[in-house]
């Protein structure tokens, strides 16, 4: 792994995001990757953009249930979820 440095933007790291740890990714220019020193994820910037639009999502659906998925488990169709009346 080369120097650490922050890359021309900054991007979350996915992994950490998804455990709701916002950290910063450095950039392996050497590599052309993102990389979190915290977990050791990586990842080219589309994979990185692709996954924190992923957990954005996750959040966006906070309070619904999913009901039905397609066949790449992306939601068809979902309903409030109210956790009181559990
Ligand atoms: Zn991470």
């Amino acid at each position: 792994m080369s120097q650490s440095k922050k890359g021309r933007l900054n991007y979350r790291c996915p992994a950490c995001f998804m455990r709701e740890i916002d950290m910063d990714m450095f950039y392996d220019e050497e590599h052309d990757e993102y990389y979190c020193l915290r977990c050791g994820y990586k990842g080219d910037e589309k994979d990185v953009l692709r996954l924190n639009e992923q957990a954005r999502y996750r959040y966006k659906m906070l309070n619904r249930r999913v009901t039905s998925f397609n066949e790449d488990n992306e939601p068809l169709s979902s309903e409030v979820f109210d956790a009181k009346k559990e």
